[in-house]
């Protein structure tokens, strides 16, 4: 029985083959060349037809055996190399949760906006509600509905930005262009309290937070662009206490408990009486120094009793309704609490500067 003897050779030789793989392809190698369609057991195979029949039987038996043998040894083989190579994948790719993390700068709002925000959970604390508008205004808006005669300064093409220029487009008027027209870039965020009076009726407690154009040019104390917060209250016996009482909180809210807020008398075409209000110096706490122009005292707002003549034009009925309103720019606010010496080092981006706050 030579072909069983060599059956037998074969499957010690290719047991020891697959033992012998160390990888996956290695071992695919091993079944190509003993159990491929070239291999040596098919070889074995094919050479039985040429056996007589009485020695058939016996070795297509044991070629069988060697063939189950064969791939049972390949399948314990293959489970073996995968889970080490599962093992050596995991390894590699592990990782040390020893190793320090990469810091990488966190980024953070801007002051002006921190300072805005601020600013706006005082007045929420208070129940007022945020009111917006246009920063592309008319001018009915922006100054007549506040009490501003025509002849007034501020509207001036030398203090506000007019967006279209009428007078340049009447051909054959003769008149120079003024700049001005009843287009313009608001002022102050004023007009959305008349747009807020107009449609809705007493009580109203709004805040107005939002961008204003002024044609000044940039220096320590003034940006032809800054953000404003207004406030106003309309509702039944509403008095100048009022209007202190919530100008105080907001300032110790604001500034902290050791700053002091003064009233001083002021005018605004549309408020009657009206007041600036001057916080104590953060510096030197009222005594005088360089920051505070020797005075003590900073300016952070405006505010007063809203005009009656207001009312007229939105229709709101002054006997029986009075009010009040402030306004501060944002970018002041938090130069005086930071005691920022220059408005413009808000907006040069210097990040040395922002990181600070
Ligand atoms: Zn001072």
């Amino acid at each position: 029985m030579g072909i069983i003897d060599d059956l037998d050779a074969l499957q010690v030789e290719a047991l020891a083959a697959l033992s012998a793989a160390e990888s996956l392809d290695a071992l695919d190698a091993v079944r190509v060349a003993y159990l491929g369609k070239k291999g040596s057991l098919t070889a074995v195979l094919r050479g039985l037809g040429a056996l007589s029949p009485e020695e058939r039987p016996a070795v297509g038996k044991a070629s069988n055996e060697v063939r189950q043998a064969l791939e049972t040894a390949l399948e314990a083989r293959r489970a073996e190399l995968s889970s080490a190579a599962l093992e050596a994948r995991v390894a590699a790719e592990a990782v040390d949760v020893t190793l320090p993390a990469r810091v990488r700068p966190l980024g953070h709002r801007h002051l002006i906006q921190q300072i805005a925000a601020q600013i706006i959970d005082v007045f929420i604390g208070l129940g007022y509600r945020i009111a917006e508008g246009p920063e592309v205004e008319l001018d009915y808006y922006n100054f007549t509905a506040l009490n501003h005669p025509p002849e007034h300064p501020a509207r001036a093409a030398t203090d506000t930005f007019y967006v279209r220029d009428l007078s340049a487009g009447e051909a054959g008027s003769g008149a120079a262009p003024t700049g001005e027209s009843d287009v313009l870039l608001r002022t102050h965020t004023s007009p959305v309290q008349v747009r807020v009076m107009e449609r809705q009726k007493p009580p109203i407690y709004i805040l107005c937070p939002g961008t204003v154009y002024r044609r000044d040019i940039a220096d320590p104390s003034h940006l032809p662009q800054f953000t404003q917060i207004e406030g106003l209250v309309v509702d039944e016996s509403i008095t100048f206490a009022d209007l202190k009482g919530t100008l105080d909180h907001f300032v110790r809210e604001i500034f902290g408990p050791d700053r002091r807020a003064r009233f001083r008398p002021h005018f605004f075409p549309f408020t009657e009486p009206s007041a600036e209000v001057d916080v104590s110096c953060g510096i030197c706490h009222g005594a005088g120094c360089r920051f505070c122009k020797g005075t003590g005292w900073l300016e952070i707002l405006g505010c007063g009793m809203v005009d009656p003549d207001v009312y007229a034009y939105v229709g709101i009925d002054p006997e029986r309704y009075t009010g009040f309103a402030f306004g501060m720019g944002v970018e002041r606010i938090a130069a005086l609490k930071y005691n920022i010496p220059d408005l413009r080092m808000l907006l040069e981006g210097d990040m040395r500067f922002l990181r600070q706050f």
